[in-house]
């Protein structure tokens, strides 16, 4: 039996159509540049969010480089990140001018809220806050730091859209600015690169939509620099459509989570969900003893299973970054050892889940 990490083909007939009717619509209109789907979309998708307003923009990464942009982030300003997410956040905020400075994670591989305040200095602008793998960090402690320190507060929530935490408030419902990456690795996703900014301000939506815009003031005058960085009317069409299904998928992944509680939960340590935050496993990140985890993987592959390691260098690490102070950072840096990925996706089968719980008992020699 054979277990790929992801597969991003689209399954379901009924699916399928709905998806082509919706191009259609756009490719009959016409409107492809910032058509009326994308407003419909923004506002659809801002409201899942908690917040007033959304902007689509061409990328995750978009969304945080201009986000930062909106906020005046830029050179001589430091923001304090988590070292353990996609290498996206980091560049986001390097490519502002700003310095990225890593706080220490906790178990859950957020964020330590406890640690944020002996990082900041004069220099602090803001705080960005990846909810990684799906699940949101402890919001309200991080809040309640930024407003003693006048910060800024971004939520990277690229991976827990449709996410909320146990006080129910949705991913991207905290930040001054909250941003999320759309791409088709992401539980809910477009067929392409899309990403999305939310906000509660007018003027931080409106100087967003300049930003994706090259700077752009109607269409003819340019008061900054910037990006093209505007969503498709394609995508957003098709994700119109996909905003009817991503629910679906988040529950089936939280199911496939239940049968690994059940079977492997007492010999590899497995993400915990409480029963009031809603996440949304972007990643089923685990975590072995180190020198269990080539071995793991590599029996695990002999058997067609598929795994990843999400990510295996820590940000702070990458030969990009390695100028920078990159700070102790002793619960980031083992877990940077110990984790792995398992398939946990909306197309997985509970005979493929049974199979693969029963793969690593057979290779911890559990019957
Ligand atoms: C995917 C991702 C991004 C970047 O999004 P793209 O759409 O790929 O540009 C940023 N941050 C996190 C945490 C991500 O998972």
């Amino acid at each position: 039996m054979k277990i790929p990490y992801r597969n991003l083909s689209v399954s379901s007939e009924k699916h399928k159509q709905e998806l082509l009717r919706a191009v259609s619509n756009v490719l009959s209109h016409g409107r492809i540049i910032l058509g009326p789907e994308v407003s419909e979309f923004e506002k659809k998708a801002a409201k899942i969010c908690g917040k007033k307003y959304g902007v689509g923009v061409g990328s995750g990464s978009d969304a945080l480089y201009l986000a930062l942009r909106a906020l005046d982030i830029g050179r001589g300003d430091e923001v304090l990140t988590t070292p353990f997410s996609w290498i996206a956040t980091y560049n986001a905020i390097a490519l502002t001018g700003a310095e990225p400075v890593p706080v220490d994670i906790t178990e859950d591989m957020n964020i330590n809220p406890d640690e944020i305040e002996k990082n900041i200095t004069p220099k602090t602008k803001a705080i960005l806050v990846v909810h990684f793998t799906g699940r949101m960090c402890a919001m309200p402690e991080i809040m309640a730091v930024a407003q003693k320190y006048n910060l800024k507060v971004i939520e990277d929530a690229a991976q827990a859209f449709g996410g909320h935490d146990v006080y129910g408030k949705p991913a991207g419902s905290y930040g001054d600015l909250s941003c999320f990456s759309i791409n088709p690795m992401k539980p809910f996703c477009a067929y392409g690169e899309a990403g999305l900014v939310v906000t509660d301000s007018l003027p931080l939506k409106e100087r967003i939509e300049r930003l994706r815009y090259n700077g752009m003031f109607n269409k003819e005058l340019c008061n900054e620099p910037s990006i093209n960085g505007r969503i498709d009317t394609i995508q957003a069409a098709m994700l119109l459509v996909n905003l009817n299904y991503y629910d679906k998928w988040i529950n089936r992944r939280l199911e496939i989570h239940e049968i690994y509680k059940k079977n492997i939960s007492e010999l590899v340590i497995l993400p915990t969900v409480k029963k009031e935050e809603r996440h949304c496993f972007h990643a089923y990140n685990i975590l072995v003893k180190t020198e269990d985890r080539d071995g793991l993987r590599k029996f695990l592959l002999e058997n067609g299973i598929e795994t990843k390691i999400s990510h295996p260098v820590l940000m702070p690490d990458q030969e990009a970054y390695k100028a920078l102070d990159s700070k102790k950072l002793p619960v980031a840096r083992d877990i940077v050892k110990r984790v792995i990925t398992l398939p946990n996706h909306e197309k997985m089968t509970n005979e493929q889940v049974y199979h693969l719980s029963d793969i690593i008992k057979e290779y911890y020699g559990v019957p």
